[in-house]
């Protein structure tokens, strides 16, 4: 054992041997030196525990390789772009909405100079962040003011606390949904101060369960999207109109939170059932709220619109100063908005739009491509590569159950199980996320760039044969 540890070499053997690959890397030499540190240790580890036995692993060969490995897995950044094959559009686990090219621009612009973002370049004096995007909002939805925040948590959290604490705001039982990674609207209810008033069951509530709710505390009613999941069968829910006729009788606001949010009616291409911000406004709901990152496709934040009187309230809650966007996503959420006041070019240049509408044919011809790609790109020994048909999902809670038509390229490995392919691709750069089917890998073209292609197929190529570099152990 001790000759096993005579045979490691020292820190600064391993800098030299690594000096190309470091210099490449720019890796600061501090941090260079604590990761080869941390990898003599866990080779040390290892022959304590004999998992290495023979000088022989130990030579530079088998052990430099290795170190690469390490290092520049170590070196890397945490966030990284990620190949996502699913089909899925609005993948939560994989950032969501992919930004429009405006958007993206006017985010560098924002972040690379300073900007008016609280300076009022009429006046030249202090201007607000909350004016920036309002207009547009108001525009694009017929509300009559709007405001902007971190996310839709936010902004439910905020329409409640300034509305609704220290009272009452009746729901559903059958809208207390939650959404993913455990946020719960009741929850976040809760964390505003206003209490929360239950009626009628998980499938059946009725306007006089509502109506009998109603009390001196009572500050609003409340219609939460069930963003992620459908009833069906024995289930009744009230109508928006019945509800905001009930609210305004009683004096009452009534708040809509649709989660995703669109502006614009898609029905037309097969995907019915989302009513559109404007739509809830236009049938007279006081507030409503809705994700900057889902349907909208533009960045992170949460929109608030309706009632004037309401939303100024919200603007002088101090709340909304641990809430508020930064300039880059107001940049961002304003590109967006942009795009929209012309819905073609919306349709055509915002991805998350592009994507859930993009015609079978087109996915068809795509799906073609990417498989003479592949066939080219990988020795037929590895794989057998298939056309199928299939079916899409939107994501992020919208649309649950709608099934967009697609063609998908099937990956049936020939040298290792789809386990053993599907974990050796979160190993590549970029790593490549798709779904797993009968022992076969599913490849969607629709949240896929045709550019991407060929890095597609490299990855899935080192994958297939396991070209890949030895993965060194986890840090
Ligand atoms: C997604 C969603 C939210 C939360 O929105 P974030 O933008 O993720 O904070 C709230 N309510 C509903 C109904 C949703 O679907």
């Amino acid at each position: 054992m001790r000759e096993l540890f005579r045979a490691l070499p020292s820190v600064d053997a391993c800098l030299n041997a690594m000096d190309g690959v470091l210099r490449e890397l720019e890796a600061p030499h501090t941090r260079s030196r604590e990761l080869i540190n941390r990898f003599l240790d866990s080779c040390r580890e290892d022959i304590r525990s004999g998992a290495v036995s023979s000088p022989a692993e130990l030579e530079a060969d088998r052990l430099m390789p290795r170190l690469e490995a390490f290092l520049r897995k170590g070196l890397r950044p945490s966030l990284r772009r990620v190949l996502n094959a699913t089909g899925v559009v609005i993948h939560t686990n994989l950032g969501r909405s992919v930004l429009a090219r405006r958007a993206i621009e006017a985010a560098v612009t924002a972040a690379s100079g300073y900007c008016n973002l609280e300076y009022n370049l009429e006046t030249g004096s202090r201007g607000s962040r909350h004016t920036l995007v309002d207009g547009l909002i108001r525009t694009l939805t017929g509300a009559e003011a709007a405001l902007v925040v971190n996310n839709n948590a936010a902004a439910v959290l905020l329409v409640l606390d300034t509305l609704c604490k220290g009272g009452e705001v009746v729901v559903s039982r059958g809208q207390l949904v939650e959404i993913g990674g455990s946020f719960r609207i009741p929850d976040v209810m809760a964390r505003s101060g206003a209490l929360l008033r239950e009626v009628g069951t998980t499938n059946r509530t009725h306007l006089s369960d509502y109506a009998r709710a109603i009390n001196e505390n009572t500050r609003a009613l409340m219609r939460v999207h069930t963003s992620n999941y459908r009833v069906i069968g024995f289930h009744t829910e009230v109508s928006l109109e019945d509800m905001v006729r009930l609210a305004h009788d009683h004096d009452l606001p009534l708040l809509e939170d649709l989660g995703s949010g669109s502006l614009i009616d898609f029905s037309p291409w097969g995907l019915p059932g989302e009513p559109t911000a404007r739509q809830v406004i236009s049938s007279g709901a006081d507030i409503v709220t809705f994700s900057g990152d889902k349907v909208l496709g533009g960045p992170q934040a949460g929109i608030i619109a309706g009632r004037a009187e309401l939303i100024d309230a919200m603007r002088s809650n101090q709340l909304l100063r641990a809430l508020r966007c930064d300039k880059m996503t107001l940049a961002a959420l304003e590109a967006t908005l942009r795009l929209y006041l012309d819905q073609e070019k919306a349709l055509a240049e915002v991805p998350t739009l592009h994507r859930m509408t993009m015609p079978p044919a087109e996915l068809k011809r795509r799906a073609e491509k990417l498989h003479r790609t592949l066939r080219r790109a990988i020795d037929r020994d590895y794989a057998e590569f298939s056309l199928v048909p299939g079916y899409s999902r939107v994501g992020g809670g919208s649309f649950p159950e709608c099934d967009l038509p697609t063609t998908l390229v099937r990956v049936l490995p020939l040298a290792c199980t789809v386990e053993t392919l599907r974990s050796r691709l979160l190993h590549t750069d970029p790593p490549l996320v798709a779904r797993v089917e009968s022992g076969t890998l599913l490849l969607d073209p629709r949240t896929l760039e045709d550019h991407e292609f060929p890095a597609l197929a490299q990855v899935l190529a080192e994958a297939l044969t396991y070209r890949i570099q030895p993965e060194a152990k986890d840090m």
